[in-house]
């Protein structure tokens, strides 16, 4: 044995002793790193250690190294992307997770593992109220959940076509048409380039000023040409928090013989909320859903989940057989169907916990408050002269746009001057994106920790960046 009871003990206490120390500071703490990444780079960068270090020595070295490269992102007052916030009761199932090193891919291999997946797999399908014979795939993140539900899409699509995508590859294939908004998502595209879709294949969808497709742009593009068709609408555009009209697309998609995908990264989990689940009507009729445990949810990285109703289909695409693994007897549900990754950690039982935790209630109340707290910050930032809201708070996101927009070059000046004020003062943190071809500072809300107080201690804080740039 290299290393004892007494040690592992006292070695997973003492780093218990650096997260807790981390999380009880966090709320007062500093919102970004106090040094940055060359300064980071050099505190790590060693020579390849040659001997042995001892167990403890090595945590303490690393958290010392590590804390003042820290970014508060798992503090009340971060609108700078849209993450969740790592919630504790999530950290905590994701140490057990580490600490029982269960390689998930199998369910008679990892019985609870694979239990707890099942299980937060009808959980999630419930709270989405998403039909239940769909299958979920425990990704890492919704860019890997769109990249296996388009797989599963580009095998239907072409199963349909008489062509077998899984036996025979793309190459000779019919070629299949993908529809898609101006305003989807980066990551979408990453998804379509992995799968062999180049740019040429895809077609935009003309979008309106808040970024959803238009349904009649949508209907006639897809009434263009036969043949195979992916539809990739949006719940929850990255600046906006806009939805597409989903009930239309669907319709237009279904009468096409489409496969409709929807990313749903964040703004899925409006469906959890009864005041906001007005929003993704029409959605339930997707083929294929990704959405994000590590957003809206809080689970830590890495959590997403890919959802596809025709289970059949989720699998063609992503099973792996091999002759040493046990295979899946009648009515078991294998975990390692529904994901590219053989070997992989857990990643149900921090959904379960989570899940557990909150409860359907809990999740509704929390995007509830987190939309309820968007549209204040975006009402008392729009009531100070300089400062206007551009989009209508539907969901948790605000876009803002600093000074007088009568020369836009100057606006764009002074955004970028307002927010790299505010991340100077580092009480809270937002940051930057462009918005049909203008500078635009972004809060989104959807940090557990996120209270109204915090709110309003971070609209002053925005506020008064503001005034110090303007009356600079
Ligand atoms: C965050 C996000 C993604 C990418 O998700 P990751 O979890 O970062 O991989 C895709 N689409 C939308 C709309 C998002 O908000």
């Amino acid at each position: 044995m290299d290393i004892t009871n007494h040690e592992i003990e006292q070695l997973l206490k003492t780093a218990a002793e650096w997260a807790i120390a981390y999380r009880q500071a966090l709320g007062e703490a500093r919102q970004t790193p106090a040094i940055g990444y060359h300064e980071a780079r050099a505190r790590f960068d060693m020579p390849t250690p040659e001997g042995r270090t001892p167990a403890r020595a090595v945590i303490d070295e690393l958290a010392t190294l590590a804390e003042d490269g820290l970014h508060a992102m798992a503090g009340p007052r971060f609108f700078g992307w849209v993450v969740g916030a790592s919630h504790p009761v999530g950290v905590a199932a994701d140490w057990l997770t580490s600490a029982w090193g269960q390689n998930a891919g199998d369910q008679h291999v990892a019985p609870a593992a694979a239990a707890a997946e099942q299980t937060a797999a009808g959980w999630l399908l419930d709270i989405l109220d998403l039909p239940p014979e769909s299958g979920v795939g425990f990704v890492t993140g919704a860019t890997m959940a769109n990249t296996v539900c388009l797989a599963a899409a580009r095998g239907a699509v072409l199963d349909r076509a008489g062509w077998d995508v899984e036996v025979r590859g793309l190459f000779g294939a019919p070629p299949i048409r993908i529809l898609i908004g101006e305003d989807a998502h980066t990551t979408v595209f990453s998804a379509l380039r992995f799968l062999g879709f180049g740019s040429d294949q895809v077609s935009r969808v003309e979008t309106d000023a808040a970024g959803r497709m238009r349904a009649d742009a949508f209907a006639k593009a897809a009434r263009a040409e036969d043949g195979p068709c992916i539809a990739i609408a949006q719940a929850g555009q990255i600046n906006t928090g806009a939805f597409d009209p989903f009930a239309e697309i669907s319709e237009a998609a279904r009468g096409r013989g489409a496969w409709l995908h929807v990313d749903g990264a964040f703004g899925l989990w409006a469906r959890a909320s009864p005041a906001r689940k007005g929003l993704t009507e029409g959605v339930e009729r997707a083929d294929s859903l990704a959405v994000d445990g590590h957003k809206w949810l809080q689970i830590p990285y890495d959590c997403g989940y890919a959802i596809v109703r025709d289970e059949e289909a989720h699998r063609r695409a992503m099973t792996i057989t091999a002759s040493y693994l046990p295979g899946r007897g009648p009515g078991e549900r294998c975990p390692g169907d529904y994901v590219p990754e053989l070997s992989r950690r857990a990643r149900g039982f921090a959904t379960w916990a989570m899940i557990r935790h909150l409860g359907r209630g809990g999740i509704a109340e929390m995007v509830e408050r987190h939309c309820e707290i968007a549209r204040r910050m975006a009402e008392r930032l729009a009531a100070e002269p300089g400062i206007a809201v551009l989009n209508d708070i539907v969901l948790n996101q605000v876009i803002v746009r600093f000074g007088d927009d009568a020369v836009p070059e100057e606006g764009d000046r002074l955004t970028n001057s307002a927010i790299e004020r505010i991340q100077q003062e580092a009480i809270c943190f937002v940051g930057g994106a462009a918005w049909r071809g203008r500078r635009v500072m972004r809060i989104s809300v959807i940090s557990w920790p996120t209270t109204e107080d915090e709110a309003e201690r971070s609209v002053a804080a925005i506020i008064d960046a503001w005034r110090t740039v303007r009356d600079g």
